[in-house]
């Protein structure tokens, strides 16, 4: 899966991505991450993105002709690249969309590419989202200065649902939220730590017997701290 990002900040994008297990995805090609720098497609000699908002206020806002270029291009360089046959879709990363949930990152894991609109300063010039239409997607209802995290993050959700990327299906199908509970407490060595050993259960080699308490204490984790999990 192919991933084109739109972002005044490209290093930000790719030093974030670059690293850990979706660095050795992109390595190993499971995953592919493009960064697009929106000023490249600025039409002053300045390189000037953004400008002040029309009817006052605070802040700057990117102006449409930058991210509708840079659009057409990335657009265009993934239809040369993986054609025009595959399943594309654009997404702005923005306070104002549907809240992301595990349920949207495996309905965007199955598109080949996804092209990611990062905002900076007060957003984007509502005409350039009105000509490009793409998906709103929130990483949750709080306020950030730019678009480069929330796109790590969807990345990051998506990516690892993808072949190769985690060494097993059963990482993440078992997973807080993927199961649609979230996970048992986990132990590792040392077997005693300030006092507190292991529970039994956990050593005792009987399989139907730990799943059996990892099921109960995935269930009293849930009941203890999302219980809207369980309405659900
Ligand atoms: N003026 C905009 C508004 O009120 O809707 C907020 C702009 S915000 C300061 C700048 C950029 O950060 C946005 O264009 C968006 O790309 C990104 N951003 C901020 N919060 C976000 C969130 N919760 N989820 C996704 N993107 C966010």
């Amino acid at each position: 899966m192919r991933f084109d990002i739109m972002t005044l900040f490209p290093e930000l994008v790719l030093g974030v991505l670059g690293e850990s297990i979706i660095g050795r995805a992109q390595k190993a090609g499971h995953v592919s991450v493009h960064a697009h720098n929106i000023r490249d497609f600025a039409n002053n000699k300045h390189r000037k993105v953004d400008d002040t908002v029309y009817g006052g206020g605070f802040g700057m806002l990117m102006m449409a002709p930058p991210v509708c270029d840079c659009y057409e291009f990335v657009k265009n360089q993934v239809e040369q690249e993986l054609g025009t046959e595959i399943k594309s879709k654009a997404i702005y990363m923005s306070p104002q969309g549907a809240v992301l949930t595990q349920k949207k990152a495996e309905e965007l894991a199955q598109y080949d590419n996804l092209i990611i609109i990062c905002g900076h300063y007060e957003g984007i010039d509502t005409r350039a989202l009105e000509e490009i239409q793409p998906e709103e997607i929130s990483i949750g209802d709080y306020v950030l200065t730019g678009g480069e995290l929330p796109a790590c993050i969807l990345v990051d959700c998506i990516s690892r649902l993808k072949d190769g990327v985690l060494s097993d299906k059963a990482c993440y199908e078992e997973e807080s939220i993927s199961s649609g509970l979230l996970e048992y407490p986990q132990y590792t060595r040392p077997y005693e730590f300030h006092g507190k050993k292991v529970p039994d259960v956990l050593i005792s080699g009987n399989h139907a017997e730990i799943d059996k308490w990892r099921r109960e204490q995935a269930l009293r984790v849930t009941r203890e701290k999302r219980p809207d999990l369980l309405e659900k």
